[in-house]
């Protein structure tokens, strides 16, 4: 699914490629969209930018419209010039947007609003998110504090959930999610009371760190999508691009111990661990160790 840096790496192509130029041409498969458009039509009005918030995108129109997506697990933006053959179907096609030289166009996009700044403003999810670990205002100093308040009011949310909360900070992915955890040494289960303020600076500087060394620049010209190349080890083999995420049953990177996964939190998303570098940390609460009893041990001990 589309995660913070790639909703940042689509904002930004589309930015470049339709920011500051006209809307020649505007379709939509979405009623709701299409019934805006007909009282206030796009053609004629300067993409002003495109900017993502989480996993928001945002296009912003001149005369105060806003086009607010967000991909879920299936939406996506791609750019073609002028004539160029689409790489999906039309019947998957919910939004375009065309310029003298390109068309944006977003398929299978679940969700689609227009806005006005106002209306933005008073959206009961987009300006509640928390801030954008991408954006050039984010600190790591801000981003513990988010945590912190999150955690003195959800005490026993686990830890790797609350990573996920694009309230709480916007831009974690399920990828991420597992790989900041596994980084800070913070087993994905632990209850938000147990986490120190030493862990949420590590979980968030290494958030920072990771997302920003996965948004890649080029993505400008031709097709946007996933390109499936995050990357946290900074070994260059393609195989070993992450510490744990999808790699239950493994080898863990640094110790030898096996990697595990489980189904985490109402969404069920899975979660991915060493337990030996991740261990368990309960504060005298008897909550089940995670995993611990099932490590299997295989060589390589303390590398
Ligand atoms: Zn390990």
């Amino acid at each position: 699914m589309p995660e913070g840096d790639t909703i940042y790496r689509t904002a930004r192509a589309l930015q470049k490629a339709i920011g500051g130029k006209v809307v020649t041409g505007f379709d939509t498969g979405l009623a709701k969209l299409a019934r805006v458009n007909d009282d206030a039509p796009l053609v004629g009005r300067v993409v002003e930018k495109v900017e993502s918030r989480g996993k928001w995108c945002l296009i912003f129109f001149s005369s105060d419209l806003i086009l607010v997506t967000h991909m879920l697990m299936s939406g996506s933006w791609h750019l073609y010039r002028a004539g160029e053959k689409w790489w999906m179907g039309r019947d998957r096609m919910r939004v375009v947007i065309r310029t003298a030289e390109w068309e944006a166009v977003g398929f299978n996009i679940p969700v689609a609003e227009f806005h006005t700044a106002g209306s933005l403003e008073r959206s009961s999810q987009v300006p509640k998110l928390g801030p954008d670990i991408l954006s050039d205002e984010f600190t790591v100093e801000g981003g513990v504090a988010r945590l912190a308040a999150f955690g003195r009011e959800n005490p026993e949310a686990e830890i790797a959930v609350v990573l996920l909360n694009q309230r709480v900070l916007a831009g974690l992915g399920n990828v991420y999610k597992s790989e900041v955890a596994f980084a800070a040494g913070v087993n994905p289960f632990r209850a938000m009371r147990t986490i120190t303020p030493r862990e949420m600076e590590v979980m968030v500087e290494v958030s920072q760190r990771y997302m920003k060394a996965n948004v890649v620049d080029g993505a400008g010209d031709g097709i946007v999508t996933y390109s499936g190349n995050r990357r946290t080890t900074h070994s260059s083999n393609r195989e070993e691009r992450l510490w744990v995420y999808g790699r239950q049953g493994q080898e863990c990177r640094r110790c030898g111990a096996t990697v595990m996964m489980r189904k985490q939190g109402v969404q069920a998303r899975s979660t991915y661990w060493c337990p030996e570098c991740q261990p368990w940390v309960g504060m005298g609460e008897t909550a089940a160790p995670v995993g611990r009893a099932m490590v299997v041990r295989r060589g390589k001990i303390g590398c």
